[in-house]
């Protein structure tokens, strides 16, 4: 079929199979091209990514497969084509990971699954023990709208509001290219608590335990899930919000982990990448169109691959992991730099309907939302009729059919 974007509000309900695969390998050259100035030895050797189809969790799968030709095994919940309606991003990234890595020789599986369900654990578990021994990284990526408890079965919901008072501030209506005010009203304490639950650390500590009692955590692993600062404008809705509560809760999980496992885990802070998750978070946009016009200029623009290596290479693998005084990785440097910040901060009041072309980079917010689900990419015909129905391929040694 032939496949258009068909954006609803902040997702896109397309893919395109060719363009979701483009936009894997244009990640993977600069993956491999990291790898010649690696010293090398010292990464990742064998890697389970929790939430590895988009965004930061497949970057940081692409880079550990393609600079430190480490084996991979991923977890994500995508959506594979029904009724001849194209999957989700998600499922072609992961498609298109699993035949770049084959092709280059690398171990690469998928597990199709709620990650936050017993099920899905026991069944990593038993690939790892079958096809890897143990794993010596573990990424956690998650970002969910929803978790259900697997002891208790009840699904909490996460939201994005602020915490005490109402939170008012410009925001970027995507639909109608309008910068507009939006009034967030205060988290109740139920909602607060629900947040925690979805997006804090429990699931991350429990993900630890069951690898380790498995016997499927190397000795001296490494672990981390990924937060978010950003700048004081976003504060009222982010960092102090409800989800700013529920990354607290990863920084007590990352310390929890590191005591009873034999496993260093770490709290990365990214920095602000269009993605599927930070596209639903209201002023971000906004916030992230200025911000790739003055980092841009600077010349010190990142994606979320550029992101995953300095954090493999620098930090996580490299001399110095840098942590702030909270104990975090911080590669949010470059985007929390002053005079980054500043350059936002003298932007923002000046921003309106009629100069967020000019003021901002907010094409550059666009062309990065198409890319996300695979429009936009150079060398692929749109206008080509395509297979939407795509298998993942089977990983590793086995036959077996992963979804
Ligand atoms: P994303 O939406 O691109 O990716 C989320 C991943 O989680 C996908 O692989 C998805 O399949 C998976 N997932 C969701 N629910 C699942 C479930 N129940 N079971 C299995 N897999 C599931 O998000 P992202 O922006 O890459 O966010 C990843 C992490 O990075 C989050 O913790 C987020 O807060 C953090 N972060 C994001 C930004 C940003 O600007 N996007 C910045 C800093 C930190």
């Amino acid at each position: 079929m032939i496949v258009k974007p068909r954006i609803r509000g902040f997702v896109c309900i397309t893919a395109h199979p060719k363009g979701c695969e483009a936009k894997v390998r244009q990640e993977i050259e600069v993956a491999k091209a990291a790898a010649a100035t690696q010293k090398g030895g010292g990464g990742p050797k064998k890697v389970l990514v929790i939430g590895s189809s988009t965004g930061y969790g497949l970057s940081t799968r692409v880079a550990a497969a393609f600079t430190h030709e480490a084996a991979t095994l991923g977890i994500f919940y995508e959506r594979p084509s029904i009724n001849g309606k194209p999957a989700s991003a998600g499922w072609y990234n992961s498609v298109a990971f699993e035949k770049a890595a084959h092709e280059a020789g690398l171990y690469a599986r998928s597990i199709n699954g709620d990650a936050f369900s017993d099920e899905i654990k026991a069944q990593t578990i038993e690939t790892i023990k079958a096809d890897l021994g143990q794993v010596d990284l573990v990424v956690y990526s998650l970002a969910s709208p929803r978790r259900t408890d697997p002891k208790t079965g009840e699904t909490y919901k996460s939201v994005l509001k602020p915490i005490g008072e109402p939170f008012t501030n410009r925001t970027l209506d995507t639909d109608k290219d309008e910068v507009s005010e939006v009034t967030i009203e205060p988290a109740s304490q139920e909602e607060i608590d629900q947040t925690v639950k979805v997006m804090g650390g429990e699931d991350w500590e429990l993900w630890m335990d069951a690898l380790d009692e498995a016997g499927v955590l190397a000795p001296g692993a490494k672990s981390v899930a990924y937060s978010y600062i950003g700048p004081e404008i976003t504060w009222p809705v982010y960092t102090h919000g409800t989800i700013g509560q529920a990354k607290r809760d990863l920084e007590r999980a990352a310390a929890a982990i590191t005591e009873t496992h034999d496993c260093a885990a770490h709290v990365a802070v990214n920095k602000a990448v269009v993605t599927q998750a930070s596209s639903a978070i209201p002023v971000v946009p906004l916030y992230i169109s200025i911000l790739f016009k003055v980092m841009k200029a600077k010349g010190t623009h990142e994606d979320c691959i550029e992101q995953m290596l300095r954090l493999l290479d620098e930090r996580l693998y490299g001399d110095d992991l840098r942590l702030d005084a909270e104990g975090r990785i911080r590669v949010d440097d470059w985007e929390m730099a002053p005079e980054v910040q500043q350059a936002v901060a003298d932007i923002w009041p000046e921003i309106t309907s009629e100069t967020l072309n000019a003021k901002s980079d907010y094409l550059g917010y666009q062309n990065n939302f198409l890319a996300l689900f695979g429009f936009g990419l150079p060398g692929v015909d749109y206008d080509e009729d395509v297979e939407v129905e795509l298998d993942l391929p089977s990983a590793g040694q086995g036959k077996r059919r992963v979804c």
